[in-house]
């Protein structure tokens, strides 16, 4: 028994010794080609690292401006020039620091908590800004930027799960480009440090935990706004098969805000869209052609020699999902829908509902991840010798 757990432990030390980390570093502002930028102390205080050592100690009474000037950062205060750099670390000297960034052209100021590196990037001729900032603090912000704050609590604690599971499998994805993951939906959207009490909370008391699967790899923890009543096989949507992504009836979320949609497009367009598919030489029949019923969720749209994968037809009509109706209505034709998003994984409102009606994050979880396991990575030692 203490052979196979520890050879258990052995394997999981292997599986996350490279990816696991407490600190991330995210690309902010990711590419909007930032060329100056106000820096303020929101709380606590910062220290400011060049290449060439401690440039100076700041707090909340000095305001930095940092421009890119001929290949270097140029740095000013209101009445001192320091110079200009290659490299610019604001490392925070406090218990909790965070810090405000506003560049010219945005209407707001934005708040990040830790750390700050300001590159350059000399190709293209801007500054990169980079947020090195604890896990857990990144998370908090992740999960508002994702969900706002209105869910219940225990989906807060559910959403830090998968956006801590969705961080470190992708933890590489911008490797090339001198970071972690990048603030944008291309990674996980993360707008600023989140305002949610509730949410700072949820980060912190699930610090450490990830989904992993039967072979205790990190899950693609997917998820999307509405399934309309039934997931996903996420090889329907991306073609290649996962165990643990599979489709299931979900009626939580068919009373909420993205269970159904419409959309109105002229028949004409319909058809036209329909003949490039037509390889035979039968034309179509049009007035068969402008109806469907999908009873239950399709993989393709399948009529008359015509066969188009549902998902194509969401992507190239721009749908909330491929999960439709197609029914004729004068010049036009109507497609009915049910919810909004690619439904491979957890679908939000509906576990917004279980968690609303009471069901904890663990039961949530398991009702739209097949089969899958949470570990606490925090609670090995191996990993704490690690940082
Ligand atoms: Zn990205
Ligand atoms: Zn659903």
């Amino acid at each position: 028994m203490l052979k196979g757990i520890t050879i258990f432990l052995v394997l999981l030390f292997f599986l996350f010794q490279n990816v696991y980390s407490e600190i991330v570093n995210i690309g902010i502002y990711h590419t909007d080609k930032i060329t100056s930028f106000i820096f303020l102390t929101e709380q606590g205080s910062y220290s400011v690292f060049t290449e060439k050592g401690k440039l100076l100690d700041i707090d909340n009474s000095e305001v930095l401006e940092l421009k890119y000037v001929n290949n270097q950062i140029v740095i000013t205060s209101l009445d001192v020039d320091y110079g200009c750099f290659k490299k610019v670390n604001f490392i925070g000297t406090s218990a909790q620091n965070s810090f405000k960034i506003k560049t010219p052209d945005s209407k707001k100021i934005n708040s990040y908590e830790d750390n700050l590196i300001v590159n350059l990037h000399d190709y293209y001729n801007y500054i990169q800004l980079i947020n090195n900032i604890d896990l857990d603090n990144y998370v908090a912000g992740v999960v508002e930027s994702e969900v706002g704050k209105n869910p219940p609590a225990e989906y807060f604690k559910l959403q830090a799960i998968i956006c801590r599971t969705y961080a470190l499998k992708n933890i590489n994805r911008h490797q090339s480009e001198g970071f972690s993951l990048c603030d944008k939906v291309h990674c996980q959207a993360y707008n600023h440090q989140p305002k949610s009490l509730l949410i700072k909370e949820a980060a912190k008391t699930t610090h450490g935990i990830v989904i992993v699967d039967s072979d205790i790899n990190l899950i693609i923890a997917t998820f999307y706004s509405n399934c309309g009543g039934e997931t996903a096989n996420v090889e329907e949507v991306w073609r290649q098969k996962v165990y643990y992504l599979r489709a299931i009836k979900d009626t939580f979320c068919l009373h909420e805000n993205n269970s159904v949609w419409t959309k109105e497009i002229p028949k004409i367009t319909w058809l036209k869209y329909l003949e490039k598919y037509n390889s035979s030489n039968i034309s179509l029949d049009y007035d068969c052609s402008t109806e469907y019923f999908q009873l239950y969720r399709e993989q393709y749209y399948m009529k008359d020699n015509i066969k188009i994968p549902f998902v194509d037809i969401r992507n190239d009509f721009k749908l909330k999902s491929a999960q439709f109706d197609i029914i004729p209505n004068g010049n036009n034709v109507i497609l009915k829908g049910k919810g909004f998003g690619h439904g491979v994984g957890l679908c939000q409102e509906g576990a917004m509902r279980m968690a609303k009606e009471g069901h904890s994050y663990i039961e949530i979880l398991h009702f739209y991840y097949e089969d899958v396991h949470m570990i606490n990575l925090e609670s090995l030692d191996f990993f704490k010798s690690d940082f």
